[in-house]
Formats: C-alpha cells, structure tokens, sequence
C-alpha cells in the first residue's frame, strides 16, 4: 500500500469549516506552557495538581487575550484551567458548575 505524499485537500477544508467562527486567541499567553492547564492526572496528587494549577491561573492574569478566552470559555466545561479559572479539587472548590444552583 502506497503512502499519500500530500494530504487529502479535504481535510484543509474540513478543519477550516470546522474552526470558523471559532474565537481567535492568538498571542495567548499559554502557549508553550499546555501541560500547566491539564486536567488533574489519574496517578497525580491533588495538591501537585492544584499547584500546577495556581501557576496557570497567574499566566492566565497576564495573558493580553484573557477577555475573548473567558467569553469562550463561558460555552466550554473542563477539568482543566481556563481563563485564570481552576477546575475543583478535593480541597479547592475551583469554579461552580454550570450546572450547579446559584
Ligand atoms: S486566558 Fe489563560 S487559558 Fe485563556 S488563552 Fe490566555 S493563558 Fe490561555
């Protein structure tokens, strides 16, 4: 079986399609630096995870793009951190659910 020397121009397309609208979050400031903002590891101790998280909420507080990021992240639910917000741990009530009563 022979291998594609180029990809599928659908595929262009189809990631085009699929990201537009999305918002434009370029110059964030969490670039480089992904593995701050992941969820809580399986095997990781909640206190590591929450440090982990406490430094990526400070980079969130000097990212020039916080705004549009917090707008988007009004439609989005994860267990990671988010525009200087941290998911709940054991021991840190993080963000209320959107779910949850007021
Ligand atoms: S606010 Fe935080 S999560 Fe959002 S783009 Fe900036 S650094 Fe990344």
């Amino acid at each position: 079986m022979s291998q594609r020397a180029r990809r599928d121009p659908g595929e262009v397309s189809l990631l085009a399609a699929i990201l537009e609208g999305t918002t434009s979050l370029s110059g964030a400031a969490c670039v480089g630096s992904e593995a701050l903002f992941d969820p809580k590891g399986r095997d990781e101790e909640s206190a590591d995870a929450d440090y982990r998280h406490q430094a990526a909420a400070e980079l969130c507080r000097t990212c020039p793009v916080l705004d549009a990021c917090r707008d988007w992240a009004d439609q989005s639910d994860t267990n990671a951190v988010i525009a200087g917000r941290r998911p709940a741990l054991p021991g840190n009530p993080g963000r209320p659910r959107k779910d949850s009563a007021a």
